[in-house]
C-alpha cells in the first residue's frame, strides 16, 4: 500500500503542475545519481531557427530551401518546423510531396516533384562534412541539415536553437539536491553538443541514435546507478520508459513521451525538475 505522506506529496506535487504516477518514483527519485538530457525541446528551446542556405551546384538558395522545406512537409520534428517557417517567411511555395518516411535521429527520405529528396545530418548524408560551410558552420555550434536530391549532395541549412533560460539554475539546483553526474545526450553534432554542455557545466555525448540512448541509460543501471530521463519527443520515449525515473516535458512535448514517462511537466517551467527531486527527499524523510 501506498504511504499516505506519498499520496499527498502526489496531491500537492499535482497542483504545482508535476504529474506522478506511483509513489514508488518518489523513492526512487529520493537515491537517483545520474540525471541524463534530451537536447532538442528539453534543454533548449525546441524552436530552432534556419540561419543559414548554402545552394550548391547549379540550384539558387531559394531551390534548396524549397526542396527541403516540401521534403519536411509531415515531419513533426522541430528541425522540420523551422525549415517549413522559413520557407512561408521567404514565400516559398511548397512543391508535391509523396513517400514520406522519417528516420529517427537523422532526418527524412521523401519524393518531391518525382526526385528523391533526402534531408538529414551527417550519419544519413556523410559527403556533407567534405563541405568548406560545413566546418565553418559546425564550428559555430550550428546543427547542419544536408539535402540530397537523386543521390547528389544540393545543399546545406545552419540551424540553431537557444537554452531554455531556467536550466542553469535549475540544473545547480539538481546537483545541490545530491545527483553527481549530469550528461546531455543528443543526436546532434559534437560541437553543438560540447558548445551546450560546457555551457552548462554537464558532460556531453553526441550523434546518437534513439537506441543509443536506451543503451547508455542501461549501461549506467549496470553499473548501479539509478538514472533520471529527462526528454520530450517520440524519440525519447524508449529510453523515458527504460529510465528508473523518466519525466517527461508534458505540455511541451509529445503525447508519446508523456505516456512513456513516470512523471510529467504539466506547465512549461523547468524549475519542476528540482522541485521534483526536493518533493521526493522531503517526502521520504516523512516515510522512514
Ligand atoms: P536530439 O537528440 O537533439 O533531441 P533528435 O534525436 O530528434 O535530436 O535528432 C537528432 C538529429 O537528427 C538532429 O540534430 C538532426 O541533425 C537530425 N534530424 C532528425 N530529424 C530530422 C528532420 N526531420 N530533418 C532533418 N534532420 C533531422
Ligand atoms: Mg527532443
Amino acid at each position: 500500500a501506498t504511504p499516505v505522506a506519498m499520496l499527498a506529496s502526489i496531491g500537492a506535487a499535482a497542483k504545482r503542475g508535476l504529474l506522478i504516477k506511483g509513489g514508488k518514483y518518489l523513492e526512487v527519485l529520493a537515491r537517483a545519481d545520474v540525471l541524463l538530457l534530451d537536447k532538442t525541446g528539453t534543454v533548449t528551446v525546441g524552436r530552432p531557427q534556419i540561419t543559414d542556405i548554402v545552394a550548391i551546384g547549379s540550384l539558387t538558395s531559394s531551390e534548396v530551401l524549397q526542396l527541403a522545406a516540401s521534403a519536411e512537409r509531415y515531419s513533426e520534428h522541430p528541425l522540420a518546423e523551422a525549415v517549413r517557417a522559413k520557407a512561408t517567411e521567404e514565400k516559398i511555395i511548397l512543391l508535391s510531396t509523396e513517400q514520406f518516411e522519417a528516420i529517427p535521429g537523422q532526418g527524412i527520405r521523401a519524393r518531391v516533384s518525382g526526385r528523391a529528396l533526402v534531408v538529414g545530418n551527417a550519419r544519413l548524408i556523410p559527403s556533407g562534412l567534405d563541405l568548406v560551410e560545413s566546418t565553418q558552420l559546425e564550428a559555430q555550434g550550428k546543427t547542419l541539415l544536408f539535402i540530397e536530391q537523386d543521390g547528389e549532395l544540393v545543399g546545406l541549412l545552419g540551424a540553431s536553437d537557444t537554452v531554455r533560460p531556467e536550466v542553469p539554475e535549475a540544473l545547480a539546483e539538481v546537483k545541490r539536491q545530491g545527483v553527481k553526474r549530469i550528461e546531455l545526450l543528443t543526436g546532434d553534432n559534437e560541437r553543438v553538443a560540447s558548445a551546450l554542455a560546457h555551457q552548462l557545466g554537464i558532460g556531453y555525448q553526441a550523434n546518437l541514435l534513439p537506441e543509443d540512448k536506451i543503451r547508455l541509460v542501461k549501461e549506467y543501471q549496470t553499473k548501479g546507478h539509478t538514472v533520471v530521463m529527462v526528454g520530450d519527443g517520440v524519440n525519447d520515449a524508449p529510453a523515458l520508459a527504460q529510465a528508473d525515473v523518466g519525466m517527461a516535458m508534458g505540455v511541451a512535448g509529445t503525447d508519446v513521451a508523456m505516456d512513456a514517462a513516470h512523471m510529467a511537466l504539466m506547465r512549461n517551467d523547468w524549475r519542476l525538475v528540482p522541485e521534483a527531486f526536493a518533493i521526493a527527499h522531503r517526502t521520504m524523510r516523512v516515510v522512514k
